[in-house]
């Protein structure tokens, strides 16, 4: 599981996570919500270390992310880990933006093969292999020679998605994956999103689609300010009891 408790994030003086507790369970999505600028980016981005942690911890299946637990004179304290070993911890998460960061100069099949042959080291014909296979799950096995400027931003972010599922992420972390598309390019992401979720998939997802929060989650978490406002199962969309989550879902349904 994925385990944040009491986790804190400040950018200087400015406090964006104010202790955030959630637990998300293997094979389970958990689906994130509110406002702009509750702290919903940050969260996830401190889950993939790509910021560090001010206070509280996150683990997965118990082992604890950016730190390592020493005894110091007698004391218990934490000492950031190394470039290498954040990298290795990384290397269980997937994640997809918003915009879709591919390389505009690769095709769609260079996209994806491009971690598994720099980073994980594989041979360029199975690294080749799996791209194939992974291009094909997410609908593309038509595109593979594609540039991203020759493909629809639903393609491209399903190129997105491909390409974190390359390097075989246990989790999978989707930062408003569908914000930036046109409305009818929205389901073929959500749709890739939800046979990755029906493949038993740990999936947090960040989006404003409640459609697909309800039918897909099975964990619901709001956030506001920088706190877990109310959290549960689907069912909480029928029965809001929070105002701030009330007022939420009456602007955005
Ligand atoms: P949105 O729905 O607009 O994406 P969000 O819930 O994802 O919002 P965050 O991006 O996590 O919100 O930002 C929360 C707050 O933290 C905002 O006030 C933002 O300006 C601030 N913030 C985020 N990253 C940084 C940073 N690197 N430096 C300073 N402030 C930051
Ligand atoms: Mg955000």
């Amino acid at each position: 599981a994925v385990q944040a408790v009491g986790v804190q994030k400040s950018f200087g003086s400015l406090q964006v996570l104010k202790g955030v507790d959630m637990t998300v369970m293997p094979g389970t999505v958990t689906v994130i919500l509110g406002p702009s600028g509750s702290g919903k980016s940050t969260f996830l981005r401190l889950i993939n270390q790509l910021e560090t942690i001010s206070a509280g911890t996150i683990t997965i299946d118990g082992e604890l992310i950016g730190f390592r637990p020493v005894t110091k004179h007698g004391e218990q304290c934490l000492q950031a880990l190394n470039e290498k070993e954040i990298a290795r911890q990384r290397e269980r998460l997937g994640m997809v933006f918003q915009r879709f960061n591919l390389f505009p100069h690769k095709t769609a099949l260079e996209n994806v093969m491009e971690a598994p042959v720099h980073v994980a080291k594989e041979s360029r014909s199975k690294a080749r292999e799996e791209a194939i296979a992974e291009l094909t799950r997410v609908g593309l096995a038509e595109r593979l020679d594609y540039y991203p400027s020759q493909l629809s931003g639903g393609q491209q972010q399903r190129v997105a998605i491909a390409r974190a599922l390359a390097m075989h992420p246990e989790i999978m972390l989707f930062d408003e994956p569908t914000s930036a598309l046109d409305p009818e390019l929205v389901g073929e992401v959500l749709g890739v999103m939800r046979s990755l979720a029906d493949g038993g998939m740990t999936m947090i997802v960040v989006t404003h689609e409640v459609g697909f929060a309800r039918e897909v989650g099975d964990q619901i978490v709001f956030m506001d300010g920088g706190v877990v406002v109310e959290k549960g199962g689907p069912e909480i969309f029928d029965n809001p009891k929070e105002p701030r989550f009330k007022d939420f879902l009456n602007h955005v349904l």
